[in-house]
């Protein structure tokens, strides 16, 4: 393949601050690349339009008419990032033949994604983009993803470490992704899965050039927590052992307070009998709680609910529009 069609997905929410920089800065990519003949004209930047509430999607609009480089899609409304990434690769796969997702801020480096291509033309389907540095973020935030990896290496989930959404898919790899049906996609957690040749390329991660970020920590939690109990029951497990070691435990409690009444000794021990049935029952809540969590998700992917709506598309497909011939 020798000049491949590149789409570049930039998932939007509220980033009106941003857009224009943004959309400047990647065009110049998509210039350059396209000069350097490592991709086609036709290449393109999807803007996807998260359900902002502010300017964004007005810019969007504006842009692409004055820009032969920018499209874009809006959702009908906000999904999240990982759903309106996933609208955007769905709606890139059929436009090109590679794909590179980068967040709207500027924050990971747009200087790498010529040594995306340079990998892709290799023949590497999948090339992730890996921080070199934390720097840039908070010590709150460097311990707790640095945690998080090592949990999820625990729990045998295999994540690229300090690789966010920044990465080159080529269109079968986007081809098998597509074929990942569950409703709660962990993206980082199934692209390892899909297999082929990978690659990595490192990278400085620049702080956010304007706006606030869209990830505070309650939507950390719930994204940590989600792509934990989407891909491993282990958590179910390790409360079943809880449980049986505080069973064993009640056992010897048992045969220990038998032997007392043996011997004579009444035992009047009511603080300690409150305490263990505080400590069973606040496990057995935990446990059931937890398996509630995962019977929730069996409840979510059984309902096979879209997981966005595209309200307006600026390239829409030939083929979709009805035509008489
Ligand atoms: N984003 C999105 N929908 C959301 C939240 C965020 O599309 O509900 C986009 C956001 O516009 C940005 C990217 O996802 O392009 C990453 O968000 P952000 O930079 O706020 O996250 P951080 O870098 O702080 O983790
Ligand atoms: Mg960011």
């Amino acid at each position: 393949m020798k000049h491949p069609i590149l789409t570049i997905v930039v998932p939007c929410f509220n980033e009106e601050e941003v857009f224009k920089e943004t959309a400047k800065q990647l065009t110049s990519v998509l210039e350059n690349l396209q000069e350097q003949t490592f991709i086609d004209a036709k290449s393109k930047i999807l803007f996807v339009d998260d359900g902002s509430t502010d300017e964004t999607w007005p810019l969007i609009e504006e842009e692409s008419k004055i820009n032969r480089y920018v499209t874009g899609i809006k959702l009908s409304r906000n999904v999240g990032h990982q759903n309106a990434l996933l609208a955007g690769l769905e709606k890139a796969k059929n436009m090109s033949d590679c794909v590179i997702s980068i967040d709207a801020d500027l924050q990971d480096d747009i200087s790498v994604i010529k040594d995306f291509m340079i990998k892709f033309h290799e023949g590497y389907d999948i090339v992730y983009g890996v921080r070199k540095s934390r720097e840039t973020d908070t010590f709150f935030k460097r311990a707790s993803a640095r945690g998080f990896y090592r949990l999820m290496r625990k729990i045998g989930i295999n994540l690229i470490p300090d690789h966010a959404d920044f990465r080159l898919m080529s269109k079968r790899a986007l081809e098998e992704l597509s074929h990942y049906k569950e409703t709660n996609l962990f993206l980082r957690g199934v692209i390892p899965l899909i297999g082929f040749k990978s690659a990595k390329v490192m990278y400085d991660r620049k702080e956010r050039f304007a706006g606030t970020s869209k990830y505070p920590l309650k939507k950390m939690l719930s994204f940590a927590f989600d792509g934990i109990t989407s891909f491993s029951v282990a958590p179910i497990r390790l409360v079943t052992l809880i449980g049986a070691f505080s069973f064993l435990l009640s056992l010897c409690a048992a045969g220990y307070a038998f032997i007392q009444e043996l011997l004579g000794h009444t035992e009047s021990g009511w603080t300690s009998l409150m305490i263990s049935i505080w400590l069973i029952g606040g496990l057995q809540l935990m446990g059931i709680g937890l398996i509630g969590e995962y019977i929730g998700k069996i409840f979510n992917e059984t309902k096979r609910r879209p997981k966005y709506t595209v309200e307006t598309d600026l390239l829409p497909y030939k083929h979709n529009v009805h035509s008489p011939q």
